[in-house]
């Protein structure tokens, strides 16, 4: 049995988090991988309900599960998640962009995931104001270059794709912090001859998310530049509402959304449930390796399975140019497991 925190969010949150409630419900009642779900609060309602966005009960009921789902929380996400991730060390935030049938994508045969640096640079939020000038730390060390540059050789080892990190940076202008990144980089890709190195400026790397999509597999980068950079490639798939992201500690991993909140589509039953449940799919992958479960490894490919059958079917939410409402999409997705 997995203990599963859940945040069910602010905006579109609500509505991804029944879809996957769903989606683990039928795990455990029909595939034999079992869950105890926790739905918790944290973000803009849990601010205005409890006058924190990031309660004491739903930091003690993560820190207790398995897992956490994280569905997107609106104006104070950086009060939940970047805490999240700086407090439970979840240092790799992992970002796949992969190509489904018949999206509104640029081209149908991209695979490639943004290995992004998740605890440092202008994330740390050490900002200062004084008489019209406003200041930013960005901090780059060499311990968290080398743990994110690891885990992207590892991670394209794994994939068995084309084997290919790209370290991207812009150390010809940032020369200490990129610098820095670059050079630790560099130096960990010697400890991995059988995969192939190369180093792009991040201003290059996003004309060529757009050139030649096909040609990346892993990209390592720093915490905004994998931001922007993640937005950028989910949409190069499809967009935001087939994107998931899996933030991962040595001991702990929290899933959520690439996308936030999307208060322009909340409450109409319209959103695409895609990034939340492969969101589950990392999550079963991440739990199947951890505790050498090879149900949940099962279930996590059979999850991806039936999304990509189901899109290709041609049953689409209207973010992808169909018409079929959340419940609709889920049901169709669920009914092929
Ligand atoms: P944040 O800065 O918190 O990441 P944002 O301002 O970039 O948020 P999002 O909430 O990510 O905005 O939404 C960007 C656009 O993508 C909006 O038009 C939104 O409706 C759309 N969108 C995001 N997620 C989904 C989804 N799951 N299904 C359909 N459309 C979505």
């Amino acid at each position: 049995m997995y203990n599963i925190s859940l945040i069910t969010g602010d905006g579109i949150g609500p509505e991804l988090s029944e879809s996957a409630i769903a989606l683990l419900d039928t795990i455990h009642d029909k595939l034999g991988v079992k869950f105890n779900i926790e739905k918790l609060y944290a973000g803009d309602m849990a601010l205005a309900k409890f006058g924190k966005a990031l309660p004491d009960e739903t930091l003690d009921s993560i820190k207790k599960s398995d897992a956490c789902m994280k569905a997107p929380v609106g104006e104070s996400a950086a009060d939940v998640i970047v805490v999240l991730r700086r407090m439970l060390d979840l240092y790799a935030n992992i970002r796949p962009a992969k190509s489904y049938p018949h999206m509104p994508a640029l081209k149908d045969n991209i695979d490639l995931v943004i290995v992004r640096e998740n605890t440092e640079d202008l994330y740390t939020g050490q900002e200062f104001e004084m008489e019209g000038v406003a200041v930013a730390f960005r901090i780059i060390s060499e311990a968290a270059s080398k743990k994110i540059a690891k885990y992207a050789f590892e991670t394209a080892r794994q994939r068995n794709q084309k084997k290919k990190v790209t370290c991207v940076h812009k150390s010809n202008v940032m020369r200490k912090t990129d610098g820095l990144f670059s050079k630790v980089c560099t130096s960990v890709a010697k400890e991995y001859p059988d995969i192939q190195f190369d180093q792009m400026y991040v201003d290059a790397c996003a004309m060529n998310l757009i050139r030649k999509p096909e040609s990346f597999d892993v990209i390592v980068t720093t915490n905004l530049y994998g931001d922007i950079l993640s937005d950028e490639s989910a949409e190069v798939v499809g967009g935001l509402g087939m994107a998931p992201a899996a933030n991962i500690g040595d001991n702990f991993a929290l899933f959520e959304p690439v996308h936030g909140a999307a208060f322009d589509i909340a409450g109409k039953g319209i959103a695409n449930p895609s990034s939340f449940i492969l969101s589950a799919k990392m999550m079963l992958e991440w739990l199947g390796t951890k505790h050498n479960d090879k149900k949940c490894l099962d279930v996590a490919q059979k999850i991806e399975r039936a999304v990509f059958d189901v899109v290709k079917s041609g049953a689409k939410t209207r973010d992808i140019g169909g018409d079929k409402t959340t419940k609709e999409f889920t049901k169709e997705i669920i009914s092929l497991l």
